[in-house]
């Protein structure tokens, strides 16, 4: 605890006054984060210096895992999170960033280190869809380490479906509104790969070029021109 009070103490007196206007400003105004960042709670990935991002810049929301239990199945953290993000902050963007070396995903590989954590294990349900695809359409050969870093990938997309079925996000879905990404950074390196939802690939961020995205509203065949269709008499 010593190096947290020491942290504190070196921030209220050396970083601190050089940002007090923008804490001032974020004090008055309130906060306008553009992005909502769902990640793991792993220490060693911090939402804020991955993306280099200051205060009042990123909303985030982090657990174990960097789950997003599917809509109605838990009234928890993660759902009031989405929704406050995007009603009361009118967020544009999504992001669920996992990781390599995810410890809440080697528990999905090894289900008996799951055996003394009921709860991790429970939790850790809404994630079973990425196990089972790495299980079924991955080759048998991949080492435990692959198969890891492979569950972590899936597990990114497994998340980004269960997102599209809050209503919040759905509805601004429908509206082009909002668009969601996936990412996965690799402590060991310091890459992010961003998940490509037309390639349905991981794919190396280009500096320069267009950030791939996992899914927008734009370009789907969605709800509102379908009944607007219907209503035309199309
Ligand atoms: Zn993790």
């Amino acid at each position: 605890m010593g190096d947290l009070l020491k942290g504190i103490s070196s921030f209220r007196g050396a970083v601190f006054p050089t940002h007090s206007a923008l804490y001032r400003k974020l004090a008055r105004e309130g906060q306008q984060p553009h992005a909502l960042m769902i990640s793991c709670a792993d220490s060693r990935v911090m939402p804020e210096t991955i993306t280099q991002s200051g205060p009042g810049d990123l909303f985030v929301c982090r657990n174990a895992g960097n789950i997003v239990p599917p809509f109605s199945t838990l009234n928890g953290g993660v759902s009031s999170a989405i929704e406050y993000a995007i009603l009361a902050l009118g967020v544009s963007d999504i992001v669920v960033c996992g990781h390599s070396d995810c410890g809440a995903m080697k528990g999905l590989c090894l289900p008996q280190m799951l055996e003394p954590m009921p709860n991790v294990a429970a939790w850790l349900r809404h994630s079973h869809a990425a196990y089972s695809i790495v299980c079924q359409a991955y080759p048998d050969d991949l080492s435990d380490a692959e198969r890891v870093r492979a569950v972590a990938m899936e597990n990114v997309v497994v998340q980004i479906d269960h997102l599209k079925t809050h209503p919040s996000v759905a509805a601004k879905l429908a509206t082009s509104e909002i668009t969601l990404h996936g990412w996965f950074f690799d402590i060991e390196t310091g890459e992010v790969q961003v998940y490509d939802g037309v390639l349905a690939r991981f794919t190396e961020v280009q500096e320069g070029e267009p950030l791939p995205v996992a899914f927008t509203g734009r370009g789907h065949p969605h709800v509102m021109p379908r009944i607007a269709a219907a209503l035309a008499g199309e």
